[in-house]
This record gives structure tokens, sequence and C-alpha cells, in this order.
């Protein structure tokens, strides 16, 4: 965990799969492991509760069974994992050498459209909430949900002041575009793309076009490269040159400091070619470092970005 080159992974969906605790230790089925997130220099993991569409009972009680599931898991390998509540557990959780986990929300539907229910979130740990799966919500409009487009609503106006107060991180991953920029308008902090990538590059409607990607850096927040192979490449398949390109495009368009990463691990079926799990973060920082990027923008992206998101916002 001493290397300067510590990664911050914005988003991985590894708890929707663990329905057996025990697998995130060695290497499983799974992208994302204990071992995997040592040997690439995982220093913060973010850990997306997912609200699964298919779920028939209440979101806010499936968004709390995860939570749970999440919390044994962080019990069980309390020796490991170090849970990031505040900055100041960022330092304690390196300096411990622990990998330091971020719980997150991904889908608002969670909230059922009752604002304590976002207090509630908190009060389980929940520093970061994406507004949307792939459906629109109480909250948003979703990028992929092309029957029922619109902004952010009232209630979803409410919740980002929440938010904003409380000290949680606003994810538009899979926003609409309406919502992109009725959030930038309404946020009073960075808004960050937990797991996103450039539209230019790659023309999918979960990708983020120029004047967003311009936007989110204007506004201070930043943007995690997603490795799922049909947001990298229009080609299908993808490789390691695929996430570099698209660190290329969108630091040529809105500088370094907006660049970072969110994987998407486990919640992807395919991986780029050359990319195994958090275990091949390492390829990539070399990558980086041969086409003579500074170690100091290399750092920027794989955490010190991250870090300043998290210095201003959490408390
Ligand atoms: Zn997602």
């Amino acid at each position: 965990m001493h290397s300067p080159f510590f990664v911050i992974d914005g988003h991985c969906d590894t708890i929707s799969k663990l329905d057996d605790i025990g697998a995130i230790e060695c290497p499983n089925n799974n992208h994302v492991s204990i071992s995997g997130l040592y040997a690439g220099r995982v220093g913060i993991q973010f850990f997306a509760v997912w609200m699964d569409p298919s779920f028939t009972g209440e979101y806010f009680h499936m968004g709390l069974q995860r939570i749970d599931r999440y919390q044994r898991m962080l019990d069980k390998y309390v020796a490991y994992f170090y849970p990031i509540l505040r900055f100041n557990d960022v330092e304690d959780a390196l300096e411990a050498g622990k990998i330091g986990a971020l719980l997150t929300v991904e889908g608002g539907e969670v909230l059922e459209g009752n604002f304590s229910n976002l207090e509630v979130l908190y009060g389980a740990g929940v520093r970061l909430m994406t507004l949307t799966w792939n459906r629109s919500n109480q909250i948003a409009g979703a990028a992929m949900d092309t029957h029922n487009r619109y902004g952010l609503t009232p209630f979803g106006n409410q919740i980002i002041k929440g938010m904003n107060d409380m000290g949680m991180i606003v994810d538009v991953s899979h926003a609409s575009e309406e919502a992109f920029w009725d959030v930038m308008e309404v946020s009073q902090q960075p808004v960050i793309a937990s797991h996103s990538n450039a539209k230019a590059i790659c023309p999918h409607p979960r990708n983020l076009n120029d004047e967003q990607i311009k936007a989110i850096a204007l506004k201070g927040g930043v943007i995690g490269i997603n490795f799922y192979p049909p947001f990298l490449s229009k080609r299908g398949d993808a490789g390691i040159a695929d996430i570099i390109r698209h660190i290329e495009y969108i630091g040529g368009l809105a500088g370094i400091d907006c660049i970072a990463f969110g994987s998407d691990f486990d919640g992807i079926e395919s991986l780029p070619q050359g990319i195994e799990g958090p275990q091949s973060f390492p390829h990539i920082i070399e990558g980086l470092l041969r086409l003579n990027y500074s170690e100091e923008d290399v750092r920027k992206i794989c955490h010190n970005n991250f870090l300043r998101i998290m210095e201003k916002i959490l408390k």
C-alpha cells in the first residue's frame, strides 16, 4: 500500500454478488477479491448497493439488507477493510495498510420518495448516491430510460440539497442528460460521474458528451473511467489501450484533474483484454507511464482527484 500509485476505485457492484461473503476472500467467480484489491494496490474501494429492478419487495428494505451484507463483510474481514465514514478515515485506513471501503447506493429508488430514508442511509454509512440506475425514478430521469425521460424532480431537488448538507457525494452516472444539467445547477458541491466514459470516443447513451465532461471538471468533480467494453469502444471488444484513450481524450478536453477510475467490476458481464479485476490496475498505470504521463498526473488519476472530492464533501 506504500506505492505512490495506490488506486481509488469509484464503483464496483461486488456487494450484489456476495451471496456467500467468504467469496470476497480469494480469487473467485467475481471480479473483486481481497487478494486482487491488494495485488492492484487499491487503497480505497467504493462498494455500491445496487437497486435490482427485478426485485419485487420494497427498495428501502432491499437497500438495508444489502447494507447489512456489506457490514457483515467488513466485520468478518476487519483485518483487511477499514470503513471510510469521514475524511480522516482515509489516512487511518492507509496507515493501517487496510483497504478503505466507502459505501454507496446505486439507484435513488431506494428512498421510495421519502427524504427521511436519506438520513437513515447516511446513518448506516452511505456516503455517495448514484441518483438513478437504468430506470427513471422519483429523483431523476435515467439515461437508458428512453420511454420516460425527464430531469431532476422537485423531490430530487430536495435530495441534492440534503446530500450537500449531509456530506454525501452526488453521482450522475446513469442520469438522463436533462437530470444532469439540473443537478449541475442545483448542487452546491462538486458532482461526480463515478463510472462513465466519453461519448466522443464511444457513442453509448451511458457515456458523457463533451459539454457534460467540461461541466463536471469546471465544478471540481471527477469522472471515473468505466471498464465495460461496450462503454469503451464501439468495436464491441476493448483493451487497456481503450481505457487510456478515454483518459487521453477527457484529459485533453477538460484537464487531468477530473479523471479517476470507476471500474464497474462485478457490475459488468465482460472485461477488456488484459483486465481481470483490481489486480490489473498496475497494467493501466504502466501504460500511462509509458506514454510519459508524469508521476504527479498518474497520482491524480489513481487517487488524488478522488481524495480532493472526499476532502471537500465528506465531513
Ligand atoms: Zn452502474
